[in-house]
């Protein structure tokens, strides 16, 4: 184990450390670093080119003491086509030491990578008959290597270069390629990239509507609250085919938001291409003087750019603004220079616009004969312009590209319906186990209810069961004892108690059986239920004896409910069980009194019935 990593371990530092392996030589280390610093400069490509710079000038210091011909060729593809965008000589060291690297006979991807910023850097100077033979060149060793990434990335420089010298149908075809290899290889910011470029292509050969629904799609596809580089290039290409459309104010608005943004990233040549933009619309307004200034702005920034095309659409601006500011003859050199860089070049449509800009400023001198030529050049340019229009190789291509887009649009729609419904599904479902819960909860608390209820009906259905006699349905023993014990316990001389006792009933036993005896019992106790008034209490003492009880009544009442339960049992009708037999009560009747208690009330109301059965039986006494 060295050294190095155990220090690691014990410190649990940092990245360099982290990826030490205890195993690892310094070899090892210094290749894991260099991969580690190309994958962030690679990183840094789209939204940070300064920090590519800076990662892969760390790169090559670490490459000087540890040569490694491979990463060094990955160092330089990636400074290549940082270069490529702001420094012509730079470019060309990169690619000097790219071609030393990497030779003709290794059809690697990374030579691929070489040959097109080769292609790039030719585009930059204006050479675009050079740059697409590269790009040709790049497309072939990428298919060679089998590197569908790189494949990628170079048919979109050529379909792009094929879209800017008038080519549309190989450009689009290239284009589309581009755009599924992305698909298969999920790089959605790429795809969009790629849309963004077809929608180019579709402005520049005139389909401005429809390039304007692309370039909403792309824009809407990313977040406005971050500057980004792509999301510029895709903003600044929607104002340019507003512009193109002639909408001044909103290809104005959003020249300035471009402009904005790319001082903000620090990104020169954004900045340009957004000082074009205005200069264009403030042409287009007749406002030469601002138009000018704008221009002006643009070219002092320009310095070591290699953009021979937007170096030419500037001085297209100026041109304009010095015909508009009748300084026409100041205005042709720099609109004759604009003419032979798109001539050279082979951009069709600028080269066009930049004829016909000629020929006004022409006429404008006064010069109407070659005015009329250069005219003429700028009609022809047009008319086969829109030839190609409605050229139905591209026709058809473009129709189905338009499907495909759509198709990949449905998709993605269809991919969030299906996560939309998902998340309904979801929540119906939580919806329905919400449901499930209260309607469980709700019968489980109604469960709770109707047990609580039948527990107090059992418990109250016991009590009664308790309180009850359970041969004749009236108040036992117990009960009838316990309302003439809170009688008594009033103190009052307003209470009265009746004991009734059947005549004879042992001879009803004897005669008839048990069973009818108890029939009679019930019998006797149904008829003073029903006839016993409000406000008596009935109850059976035990045996044939029962016992009334009344409140707030006098002597004359308490004999008088006697006489009428004495009644009540005299027209009982027991003949199904004693035929002929009539059946009797006895009653003996006593009042509560001050100082009374249970036993004395009892006693008193037992020597009243004795009397009663002495004196003959049904019949009523008082004690
Ligand atoms: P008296 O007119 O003097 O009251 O005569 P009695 O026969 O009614 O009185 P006694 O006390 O001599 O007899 C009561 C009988 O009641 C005795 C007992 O067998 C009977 N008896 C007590 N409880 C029940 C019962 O629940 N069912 C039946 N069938 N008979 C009962
Ligand atoms: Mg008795
Ligand atoms: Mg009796």
């Amino acid at each position: 184990m060295t050294p190095l990593p155990l220090l690691c371990l014990l410190l649990a530092v940092g990245m360099g450390c982290a990826r030490a392996q205890p195993a690892s030589t310094p070899q090892d280390d210094v290749a894991a670093t260099l991969d580690s610093l190309h994958d962030r400069a690679k990183a840094a490509m789209r939204t940070a080119p300064a920090t590519l710079k800076q990662l892969t000038d760390e790169s090559l210091a670490l490459l000087a003491r540890h040569p490694d011909t491979e990463r060094e060729a990955k160092v330089r593809v990636l400074r290549c086509g940082y270069f490529s965008e702001n420094d012509r000589e730079a470019t060309r060291r990169e690619l000097d030491r790219l071609n030393a690297l990497l030779p003709p006979s290794s059809p690697s991807s990374l030579r691929a990578g070489m040959l097109a910023c080769d292609g790039e850097l030719h585009e930059g100077e204006g050479d675009n008959t050079r740059a697409m033979a590269l790009y040709e060149q790049a497309v072939s060793v990428a298919e060679a290597a089998g590197d569908d990434r790189r494949l990628a990335d170079v048919l979109y420089l050529r379909g792009y270069l094929r879209g800017v010298v008038g080519d549309f149908p190989a450009g689009l075809a290239d284009l589309k390629r581009t755009l599924s290899l992305y698909e298969r290889l999920q790089l959605a910011v790429e795809m969009r990239t790629t849309t963004s470029a077809v929608a180019g292509l579709y402005s520049r050969m005139g389909a401005v509507d429809e390039a304007q629904r692309y370039y909403d799609d792309v824009m809407r596809a990313m977040p406005s609250t971050v500057a980004s580089r792509e999301r510029l290039v895709a903003q600044h290409n929607l104002a340019r085919n507003l512009e193109r459309q002639g909408q001044w104010d909103s290809a104005a608005r959003h020249f300035e938001q471009v402009l904005a943004q790319a001082r903000e990233l620090a990104f020169t040549r954004g900045q340009i291409y957004a000082l074009r933009g205005l200069a264009s619309v403030r042409n287009a307004k007749g406002d030469g003087t601002r138009a000018l200034e704008l221009v002006e702005e643009g070219q002092r920034l320009f310095g070591k750019m290699p953009d021979e095309s937007l170096r030419a659409q500037l001085l297209v601006q100026r041109g304009i603004a010095l015909r508009l500011l009748r300084r026409p003859a100041e205005g042709l050199p720099a609109l004759r220079e604009a003419s032979e860089l798109f001539h050279r070049s082979e951009a069709s449509v600028d080269k066009g616009l930049a004829l016909d800009e000629q020929a006004r400023t022409l006429a404008d001198m006064g010069d109407w004969r070659q005015a009329y030529e250069l005219q003429a050049r700028a009609r022809q340019i047009s008319q086969d312009l829109l030839r190609r229009q409605i050229d139905n190789r591209f026709a058809t291509m473009k129709a189905q590209f338009d499907i495909e887009a759509r198709d990949r649009e449905n998709q993605l729609l269809h991919r969030e319906n299906q996560a939309n419904e998902l998340a309904l599904a979801g929540q119906r479902r939580a919806a329905t186990l919400q449901i499930v819960t209260a309607v469980l909860a709700s019968a489980l608390a109604v469960a709770l209810g109707v047990l609580a209820w039948r527990q107090r009906e059992t418990g109250r259905h016991m009590r009664a069961l308790a309180m009850t006699d359970e041969l004749t349905g009236l108040p036992n023993r117990r009960q009838a004892l316990y309302t003439l014990q809170s009688l008594v316990a009033r103190g009052q001389s307003d209470g009265a108690l009746l004991i009734l006792d059947i005549d004879h009933f042992k001879r009803i036993n004897d005669e008839h059986g048990h069973l009818v005896g108890d029939e009679v019992l019930r019998g006797v106790a149904a008829a003073w239920r029903l006839h016993a008034p409000p406000g008596v209490v009935l109850g059976r003492l035990g045996g044939e004896e029962f016992v009334a009880v009344l409140t707030r009544t006098s002597l004359v009442q308490a004999l008088a409910v006697g006489e009428h339960l004495r009644e009540a049992v005299a027209a009982v009708d027991l003949s199904q069980w004693l035929g002929e037999r009539r059946v009797t009560v006895s009653v003996g009747v006593t009042l509560t009194q001050p100082g009374d208690n249970l036993g004395a009330v009892l006693g008193r109301a037992d020597g009243a019935l004795y009397r009663a059965k002495a004196g003959g039986r049904n019949r009523v006494e008082s004690a």
